[in-house]
């Protein structure tokens, strides 16, 4: 079977509609949370998500869009952009993010936003952080998003780690590891500096995963942002990639 594993698409369309067009001819598509928070489009992200019955799990700016999720940690620019998706976001759509489970197990792996320690809070950025979500792994492999970069991190079967992160068009043979984690980085607004939308696409049947990005229209959804007046800075990262 052929996976699409996209993450954080942050309300951004044009960098959604782009990924699901390089993944028409996967099997089944999977999203990892934070469809919303950041960019301008948070209902119509929710509504194509909702539309193509993509599993999907709950992230940080989704819970804290529905206020199941307290933002004293998000920084000023994450919560303004929260504040205003409340503002536009319709209850149908408030429902459905409300309902979002923490956790997915699929064929062979499982999907969880930050952490299986701390779903919903905890970055794994290196081998030290991610001890813990290895210990709580039920499946060899496990997807996660949050950080906004493509890494994986891989337990080697003499208990020794492997880890990179990840560019376009790099590989993962998960079937070399007795465990894997795999940040497939984000859709909507990429922090490795590559600001191309950012996805992944796993086949469980050779256990081989690659990493792709591919470019969308930044300067449209950039237009969007000020119409609506979102913060600058978070205008201007989309181009940078940071
Ligand atoms: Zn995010």
């Amino acid at each position: 079977m052929l996976y699409g594993i996209i993450s954080d698409i942050h309300s951004n369309l044009e960098a959604l509609t782009s990924v699901l067009k390089q993944l028409k001819n996967v099997d089944k598509i999977i999203c990892l949370g934070d469809v919303v928070g950041y960019g301008p489009n948070p209902n119509e992200c929710v509504e194509e998500i909702r539309q193509l019955k993509i599993p999907t799990i709950a992230g940080n700016h989704d819970r804290a869009v529905t206020k199941d999720l307290v933002t004293t940690w998000f920084n000023a620019n994450a919560k303004a952009a929260v504040k205003w998706t409340q503002q536009v976001i319709t209850l149908e759509n408030l429902e459905y993010l409300k309902n979002l489970p923490e956790v997915i197990v699929e064929d062979k792996f499982e999907i969880v936003h930050g952490s299986l320690r701390s779903p919903l809070e905890e970055y794994i950025t290196n081998i030290s952080e991610a001890i813990p979500t290895f210990d709580l792994m039920t499946q060899p492999l496990c997807f996660i998003g949050h950080t906004h970069r493509p890494m994986f991190i891989g337990l080697k079967n003499d208990g020794n780690f492997d880890g990179r992160t990840l560019k376009d068009n790099e590989e993962v043979f998960v079937g070399d590891y007795e465990k894997v984690i795999i940040n497939v980085g984000s859709v909507g607004q990429p922090r490795d500096r590559d600001p191309r939308a950012s996805y992944g696409a796993y086949n469980s049947k050779t256990k081989i995963f690659s990493l792709h990005r591919v470019a969308y229209d930044i300067v449209k959804v950039q237009k969007k942002m000020k119409a609506v007046n979102l913060p600058q800075f978070l205008i201007d990262r989309l181009a940078a990639g940071r």
